[in-house]
């Protein structure tokens, strides 16, 4: 029987593990522990530099312009980062769309992947596993092959077939789990024994990537911040790496505030929105429901009390919408000539459910996951 961690000491180690401090202030910097043993918290980084904006390597077309920002490692990169910021005309105004789906493998999961996976590789890591409902296990395939590192994804057995495929095809090994989300991350954690979980999910590194897309709103706006974005929740990655993003340039001085962070849920399957009408601090557990954006499936996320307290700081909410808005949203984004996934549309669809909410503002909503994907 192998040592948990024994694969995890590589011999072409590049830079020592990141230090990590979960809330109780209990301490790692062992790649192979996913969350705290001690007290089974996430992981945050025990140490993370502050953003600079004269450390932005203007150079660099790509995320790593903020490397001086992130985790010190060597990259592994495949150009993410740097997405188009477009406005789209709706019934509500106007909104700015971030383009994330435009992302090497078409999904927003690119930037955290990139920083997670380049510190796998930079401690040595051979094998990575992780549970996806499809982008986020295409991403660690492409981001995997790149590094040289073998990837096992646990996807529900219900998942698209094309993002399926697009793991296959990538040289990852596809595991199909019967059930939901929940059943694939808990057969994927017991591999976690022998593999690094790379999980979007758990591991803080992936927020890290993440927040360099409110680094790029501020660049695209001219140094400013927008007033509001809208954004859709399942684990809400994408959604704290922007609010932890903005929060960073606040501390900075180089916006008043962070925006009013608006998360939107579907009606299948909304734990934060429910918490957030009861006025609990962490969402409980909820039926993961059945619905065409499966991309935000998720029963109980990880960083739940975090998620209703950016809502309550930045004077934000949470709403929810049904498949039906969420299709005609999508068929409104197609005729601006936009392609996503249904995942993508629920943060279009909730505009007009925020339209008193956000009249007059400049709101930001990032465009997730590429059409190509559900073809
Ligand atoms: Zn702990």
């Amino acid at each position: 029987m192998t040592s948990p961690t024994a694969h995890l000491r590589g011999v072409h180690r590049q830079a020592p593990p990141v230090g990590l401090r979960c809330a109780d202030g209990h301490v790692t910097s062992d790649p192979a522990l996913w969350r705290c043993p001690d007290c089974e918290a996430p992981w945050e980084l025990a140490a993370a530099p502050e953003f600079d904006p004269r450390a932005i390597d203007s150079t660099t077309w790509s995320l790593w312009r903020y490397a001086a920002m992130l985790p010190a490692v060597p990259p592994v990169t495949l150009g993410e980062g740097g997405t188009p910021l477009v406005p789209v005309a709706v019934p509500e105004g106007e909104f700015l769309a971030k383009l994330e789906f435009l992302a090497p493998t078409g999904s927003y999961k690119d930037r955290g992947t990139a920083v997670v996976v380049s510190h796998l590789r930079a401690v040595g890591v051979e094998e990575a596993v992780e549970d996806s409902s499809g982008n986020a296990g295409a991403s660690l395939a492409a981001y995997a092959v790149a590094a040289g590192i073998r990837a096992r994804v646990f996807v529900p057995a219900h998942a698209g077939a094309g993002k399926k495929r697009q793991i296959a095809e990538m040289g990852a090994e596809v595991v199909e789990v019967v059930g939901g989300r929940g059943a694939a991350a808990a057969v994927c954690r017991r591999e976690t024994r022998v593999a690094a979980y790379a999980s979007h999910c758990w591991n803080p590194l992936f927020l890290s990537g993440q927040s360099t897309c409110a680094w790029e709103i501020w660049e695209q706006l001219g140094g400013a911040g927008p007033d509001a974005v809208v954004c859709p929740v399942g684990q809400g990655n994408l959604f704290l790496g922007l609010a932890r993003g903005f929060a960073a340039l606040r501390r900075a001085g180089l916006v008043a505030a962070v925006p009013r962070m608006f998360a939107v849920q579907s009606m299948a399957c909304a734990p934060v929105a429910k918490a957030w009408r009861a006025g609990w601090p962490r969402p409980v557990a909820v039926d993961e429901g059945v619905t065409i954006a499966e991309g935000i499936l998720t029963s109980r996320p990880v960083r739940g009390d975090e998620l209703l307290r950016v809502l309550r700081h930045t004077g934000g909410a949470a709403v929810v919408v049904a498949d039906e808005e969420v299709r005609a949203a999508q068929r409104h984004l197609r005729g601006a000539g936009l392609s996503v996934e249904p995942t993508s549309a629920v943060a279009v669809a909730a505009l007009p459910l925020l339209r008193d909410q956000i009249a007059g503002a400049q709101v930001v909503v990032p465009l997730t996951g590429s059409g190509l994907k559900t073809l």
